[in-house]
């Protein structure tokens, strides 16, 4: 049974951090001409108003993308696309509407690229039905995220990125996660795959099982990029995520450093901390 519902959610600092990472890739991928594939593993509905009650009940988007707007730093220069996106969804200049990744992906389609959205708690997929249902080069499936990338991996046009951001309502999903991003880059060498995590309390965080797991995939060029915006607790709450990108672009993980030393300044208010990281040798 799914509970968790990225509404309360959106906004917050680990989606910025993700959303950036994100909008780098594809903006590098999107730079030679042919199509690409972009497969969204937990889509979400897509796209998130911050005066709901969902998002008014945690109010986390004040120390995510609000804080960001304020002082966005360099970062406009750095990744473009995301604050393009933002500025166009609110035109008045107040944050109200956020993008989730599937409207981020969307925007930065061309004509002939695709889009594989997957998700299964029942009312986000009739959002993203609702958001993205008449959109010709998307298609969207009602599945489990892991047996759909399966099933879905290699895609027709291989080129290209997955994103797989699981809500980690249940423990399992940290080693499934990683497993199905190893069998799917065993079945399509050519994407780059970009595996969101959380960095939780000290009883309950993953995060070292997690990049331990990936390091094991050995697959070339695979960064890990964390940034922690709080103290670690004892038993409760998240003080960081990070975003792990398997065979990340040649370029891609310059840029990403730049993101993550002004995400610091911005998010952080000097407070903060980041890892930009190798896990694996480079690649050829
Ligand atoms: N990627 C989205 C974004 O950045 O806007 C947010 C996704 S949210 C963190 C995770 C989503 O995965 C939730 O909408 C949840 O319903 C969905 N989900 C969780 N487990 C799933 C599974 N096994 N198969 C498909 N979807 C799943």
């Amino acid at each position: 049974m799914l509970s968790y519902r990225h509404g309360f959610h959106a906004g917050n600092n680990a989606d910025v951090l993700k959303h950036l990472i994100l909008c780098a890739v594809i903006s590098y991928i999107r730079k030679k001409d042919k199509p690409f594939t972009i497969i969204d593993t937990h889509a979400g509905g897509g796209i998130y108003r911050l005066n709901d009650a969902m998002a008014e009940k945690t109010g986390e988007a004040e120390d995510g993308i609000v804080r960001l707007l304020r002082n966005p730093g360099k970062l406009p220069d750095i990744v473009p696309e995301y604050f393009r996106i933002i500025e166009a969804l609110n035109p008045d200049g107040k944050v109200n509407v956020y993008p989730g990744s599937p409207y981020i992906e969307q925007q930065l389609l061309r004509e002939n690229d695709k889009g594989i959205f997957i998700e299964l708690h029942p009312a986000e997929f009739d959002a993203l039905r609702h958001n993205f249902g008449r959109d010709h080069r998307i298609s969207l499936h009602k599945r489990d995220s892991f047996e759909g990338l399966d099933a879905i991996v290699p895609p027709p046009v291989r080129r290209g990125a997955v994103l797989m951001d699981p809500a980690y309502e249940v423990e399992t999903d940290y080693v499934k996660s990683v497993s199905s991003i190893g069998r799917a880059f065993r079945k399509c060498p050519t994407m780059t795959m970009m595996l969101w995590y959380p960095v939780l309390s000290k009883e309950r965080d993953r995060s070292q099982k997690i990049l331990s797991e990936a390091r094991r995939l050995s697959i070339p060029d695979t960064w890990r990029a964390e940034i922690r915006t709080s103290v670690q607790e004892e038993d409760f709450g998240m003080c960081g995520s990070g975003v792990i990108i398997f065979n990340c672009p040649f370029s891609v993980d310059r840029k990403i450093a730049e993101v993550l030393s002004e995400l610091e300044i911005s998010i952080g208010i000097g407070k903060s901390s980041s890892v930009l990281s190798r896990l694996s040798e480079k690649g050829s």
